[in-house]
């Protein structure tokens, strides 16, 4: 299948790597009710968000939802945030951690 937006061949495309290379990601967390700090990650454009929220979840062993352009994982995942997204193929000097 070629991709739609370049026509090339799915193993050619570089698309997804050039979208997730120019997201401004934006980490933080916050306390909820009861203590409970959770980490949200926000400022996604034009990638799976379901999906990456998915992967975090898997690698972090944590739960968490998406919605819309935002993740929110369950405790304070921010320290490991910025190499992980990094694996994904997130360039590193477009992540903020606050
Ligand atoms: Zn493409």
């Amino acid at each position: 299948m070629n991709c739609p937006r370049c026509g090339l061949p799915e193993e050619l495309c570089v698309c997804d790597e050039m979208t997730k290379e120019g997201q401004r990601i934006r980490v933080r967390s916050d306390k909820r009710r009861y203590g409970k700090v959770v980490t949200i990650i926000d400022g996604f454009k034009d990638v799976d968000v379901d999906k990456i929220a998915k992967d975090l979840k898997k690698r972090l062993a944590c739960g968490g939802t998406s919605k819309n352009d935002k993740i929110e994982l369950q405790g304070d995942h921010t320290h490991k945030m910025k190499d992980i997204l990094i694996e994904m193929g997130f360039s590193g000097n477009m992540i903020d951690i606050a």
